[in-house]
């Protein structure tokens, strides 16, 4: 069978094998994990379902309309999703049995308005700034809800927060300040059976911070939260992420060159001698970060090369020399480093961007395939 033109192959078996990994590693009583954004890049139903396989009894999504997607598939297992804005359709939500995050008092009204009884979990800001209730705020949220509780109107399920991970004493005052809640929390007689604090990072490197659920997301895909530590430095001390997809193309073909032949717009590569240049069919519209001009690296038939000069739209050149290239043959961009192939970071660094941002990029032209 021909391979695609140009394929993101994702590998569901590594999803959930880092599942359990992780849990290994954590060894909270629950773990969620986080398909957001087409499970980062990776397809968020097979993902889910991958992740299931792995151990995962909880899964997480930003918004609704990502969780429903999930249960048109089939997946019946506990769903968060947390992101809303004020026109968030909450009563499909609750029909569907997806918890709501809720991050504010008229979120939580709209919640109790849904008839039957909605289950929530309730979201403090404690420090990133971005979705929750502020600490200052927390208190009259709690006694509403827990008035909300007593009538029948809502089930609080959890309490949670997300740490901004800004080095180790902004994630101490983060979860002392998570801390603080929950017990504001018990005084006005809210007992959640779920509080959660961790995404990946915060679940390696701050036990104190797992509580009763840890939410993964990256490390699911095979891939590190951490700028100063790659998914192979994690492996190498014992937590052992594969990376999940590869995203590769065909050489759609090739020419000799004179030295000091230009290439691409701008003319920013000259070879630096008479070399064949091989034409590899992705561009930033599928992804590909423009960032990464003349440093991304690519392997084909076993050497890595980089980008010759810009990447353009649809398409990229690569200097091979005078190595034995040939249309046909597959470029990876990205894969599994430790069989030799350039990795995601590689692709992070050249383009000065994080790990997250190079998976979930890619466009709509490639194709994805499963091992
Ligand atoms: C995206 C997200 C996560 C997962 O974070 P990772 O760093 O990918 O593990 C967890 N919690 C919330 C609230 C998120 O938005």
């Amino acid at each position: 069978m021909t391979r695609p033109s140009r394929e993101a192959r994702i590998d569901p078996t590594a999803i959930a094998d880092n599942v359990e990994a992780l849990r290994s590693e954590v060894g909270t009583a629950h773990t969620m994990a986080v398909v957001k954004a087409r499970g980062y890049g990776h397809g968020a139903v097979s993902s889910a379902r991958a992740a299931l396989s792995g151990g995962a009894d909880w899964l997480g999504t930003a918004d609704i309309p990502e969780a429903l997607e999930l249960r048109r598939a089939g997946i019946t297992a506990p769903v968060l999703a947390w992101l809303h804005g004020p026109d968030a359709d909450f009563v499909t939500a609750a029909e569907a049995d997806i918890d709501l995050g809720i991050s504010s008092e008229p979120q939580l009204d709209r919640a109790a308005a849904v008839s039957g009884s909605t289950t929530v979990q309730l979201k403090v800001d404690t420090g990133l700034g971005r979705n929750g209730v502020t600490l200052a705020e927390c208190e009259s949220l709690f006694e509403k809800a827990a008035t909300l509780e007593r009538l029948g109107r809502i089930r609080v399920r959890g309490i949670f927060s997300h740490l901004a991970n800004a080095g180790d004493a902004d994630d101490a005052a983060q979860l002392a300040a998570f801390e603080r809640a929950l017990a504001i929390a018990e005084a006005t007689g809210l007992d959640p059976e779920l509080r959660h604090l961790a995404s990946t990072a915060g679940a390696i490197r701050h036990p104190e911070s797992r509580f009763d659920l840890v939410r993964l997301g990256i490390g699911i895909y095979g891939l590190s939260p951490f700028d100063d530590e790659s998914a192979e430095r994690l492996a190498d001390r014992g937590i052992r992420l594969r990376p999940a997809m590869e995203l590769s193309a065909e050489v759609v073909s090739t020419k000799r060159v004179a030295a000091g032949s230009g290439v691409s717009y701008g003319l920013t590569y000259r070879t630096a001698a008479a070399a064949t240049l091989a034409l590899v069919p992705l561009g930033y519209a599928d992804g590909v970060p423009r960032q990464a001009s003349g440093s991304g690296p690519v392997s084909i038939g076993g050497r890595r090369y980089r980008v010759a000069g810009r990447v353009a739209m649809d398409q990229l050149v690569v200097d091979v020399g005078d190595d034995p290239v040939t249309a046909g043959d597959r470029a990876v961009l990205f894969g599994d480093a430790r069989s030799g192939m350039p990795s995601v970071r590689d692709w992070a660094d050249a383009a000065g961007t994080i790990d997250y941002d190079i998976v979930t990029r890619i466009g709509g032209r490639v194709e994805f395939t499963t091992t």
